[in-house]
């Protein structure tokens, strides 16, 4: 049985009357980039959120760079995150011209680890952007305690976690605002690339609309220097007809991980993902973790199973950001962790026997002497 780590083509087979019908409309409409279809999409998607307003953009990344801009982050700023992230939510940083500084993260969940926040606050912080990694919220009610002692504006980094739960709240109501992605592996994807940001705040939702469209507040008019970060109609529209199926689609990516739990809770040497008693995790990614991960993820291989690994190499040590003077032992928990973390296939449409053939080659390729 050979398993893929995502199957897109089965993850969009489902949705493809709906996906061919939204193509349908934009044509007919000649509405390509903006106007109606990203408003409709952006007042579904702020009513799904539980914020005021989501203003749709080009990319998860474009979302992250355009919301600390809006927030007036720039040189000589510090952004706090974590360095067990997908690059971009430091590369943001670093092209507002602030510097990213980095706090470890927790061993047993991998988002970012409140104790050690404090001490990585200095006079030129301005925000900082806890990461909901693999589908689980991070510790929010501390982080944005901290953050408020401090003055700081906390952005979500929600990428990977759409209609994701904490204390009953759903990620990107939880700070000033937040950033997600729409690339089609996500929770919710786009038949391409696209984002939003969210927010409650009237004034930041207005400026982010500004920058995504070259700073223009009307035609002709342009307030500051923005960029094209617009979102294609196309986009919106599948994304509109995808978000009715999202929270159904968690339901199962959850029972899938419960499946996973429960097939490898007794077998010796794996490292089972952790949830939080006050969130609702919704697993983008089930992330397991091994002792001697390569040689496990090479006989996985061998065996047809598609495995990855979110992320190889943290941040701090990639060669980008090698001016920030990062050795390794930086952060000792991220470094740790991405010696030993494997991604198992995870989407809502896998069955009971793929489901028993990842876990089983996984017992097997554990028990394997080293
Ligand atoms: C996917 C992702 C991004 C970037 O989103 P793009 O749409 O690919 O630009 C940022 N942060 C995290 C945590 C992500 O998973």
């Amino acid at each position: 049985m050979k398993i893929l780590f995502i199957n897109l083509e089965r993850r969009n087979a489902f949705h493809r009357d709906a996906i061919d019908r939204a193509i349908s409309d934009v044509m007919l409409a000649n509405d390509f980039v903006g106007g109606r279809f990203v408003e409709e999409f952006e007042w579904e998607f702020s009513e799904y959120c539980e914020t005021r307003h989501a203003v749709g953009v080009a990319s998860g990344t474009s979302a992250l760079w355009l919301t600390l801009k809006a927030l007036g982050i720039g040189p000589g700023d510090e952004v706090v995150t974590v360095p067990n992230s997908f690059f971009a939510t430091a590369s943001a940083i670093a092209l507002t011209g602030a510097t990213p500084v980095f706090v470890d993260v927790e061993p047993d969940t991998h988002t970012m680890d409140p104790s050690k926040l404090e001490g990585a606050i200095t006079r030129r912080t301005k925000a900082v952007i806890p990461v909901h990694l693999f589908g689980q919220a991070a510790r929010m009610s501390e982080i944005c305690s901290i953050a408020k002692q401090s003055g700081l504006f906390v952005v979500e980094d929600a990428c990977q976690a759409h209609g994701a739960l904490y204390s009953g709240r759903r990620v990107g109501s939880l700070g000033h605002a937040a950033c997600f992605s729409f690339y089609p592996t996500k929770n919710l994807g786009a038949i391409g690339d696209a984002g939003a940001v969210v927010t409650d705040d009237e004034e930041l939702a207005s400026r982010v609309r500004a920058l995504r469209d070259h700073g223009q507040v009307e035609k002709n008019e342009h307030r500051e220097v923005g960029f094209n970060s617009r979102m294609s109609s196309i986009q919106a529209a599948v994304l509109s007809e995808k978000l009715r199926y999202l929270d159904v689609e968690n339901q199962k990516r959850r029972k899938v991980a419960a499946e996973y739990n429960r097939m490898l809770a007794h077998v010796p040497g794996i490292q089972l993902p952790v949830e939080r008693e006050e969130a609702v995790h919704v697993y983008h990614l089930y992330v397991v973790a091994v002792n001697d991960r390569d040689a496990v993820s090479a006989t996985m291989a061998q065996a047809e199973v598609g495995c990855a690994v979110h992320y190889p190499r943290p941040i701090h040590l990639q060669p980008a950001f090698q001016q920030l003077g990062h050795g390794p032992g930086s952060y000792p928990v991220a470094e740790g962790l991405a010696k030993r973390i494997l991604s198992l296939p995870m989407q809502p449409e896998l069955t009971a026997p793929e489901i028993a053939h990842v876990a089983g080659s996984l017992a097997s390729a554990v028990a394997l002497p080293a």
